[in-house]
């Protein structure tokens, strides 16, 4: 299964994707994750994403993409994945293509994760009270939600045309939302 889980930050991708992915034994490849542990281990690679974490900014498209089609060519991707936090812009969807199309392959599903601003808002703000996020503070909490409305929501569009797309309401208990989750995949929990 090749999926993809999208939805505005604090809709609550992290969680699901973790729990779907270890259900489904295929790897959850979290781009901001790989990006945290970089910064975390001070590689030159997180070195240049903070600069643009810590703003809330995107990272630029060459450095993510070459970092995906590297994480994707890996061997425990053979049976599938589940992609959290990319593709994020039009360039990255294509780049998403080319990785799948030169094996042959294509998503499978894309799984929107539908929220109401507000109620991400207040998870942002609980989560930078609990983990001390850099990139949670007020500002960049607005910032990383117009960015996600101004260039990444507008590629719902095309998964939608491509027949792929499935929306989820993502309000209410963790445990609800992961069961509709793995209704519309088929999966048995
Ligand atoms: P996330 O944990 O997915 O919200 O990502 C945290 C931060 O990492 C984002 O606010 C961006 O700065 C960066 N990031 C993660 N994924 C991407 C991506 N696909 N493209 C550009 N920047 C990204």
């Amino acid at each position: 299964m090749r999926l993809l889980i999208m939805g505005p930050p604090g809709a609550g991708k992290g969680t699901q994707a973790a729990f779907i992915a270890r259900s489904l034994g295929i790897p959850h490849i979290s781009t901001g994750d790989i990006f945290r542990a970089n910064v975390t281990q001070g590689t030159q690679l997180g070195i240049e994403a903070s600069r643009y974490m810590d703003a809330g900014e995107y990272v630029p498209d060459s450095v993510t993409n070459a970092m995906v089609r590297d994480r994707l060519s890996q061997d425990d991707c053979n049976p599938g994945f589940l992609l959290d936090g990319y593709p994020r812009t039009p360039e990255q969807v294509g780049e998403l293509d080319a990785i799948l199309h030169s094996d042959g392959h294509n998503l499978d599903t894309v799984i929107e994760l539908t929220v109401e601003i507000d109620a991400v808002v207040a998870r942002l703000v609980k989560r930078a009270q609990e983990q001390g996020r850099a990139d949670d503070t007020e500002d960049v909490i607005r910032r990383r939600l117009e960015l996600y409305a101004d260039q990444t929501a507008p590629l719902l569009a095309i998964y939608r045309s491509r027949g792929i797309l499935v929306q989820i309401d993502g309000l209410g208990d963790i445990n609800d939302v992961t069961g509709r989750i793995f209704a519309v995949l088929g999966v048995e929990l």
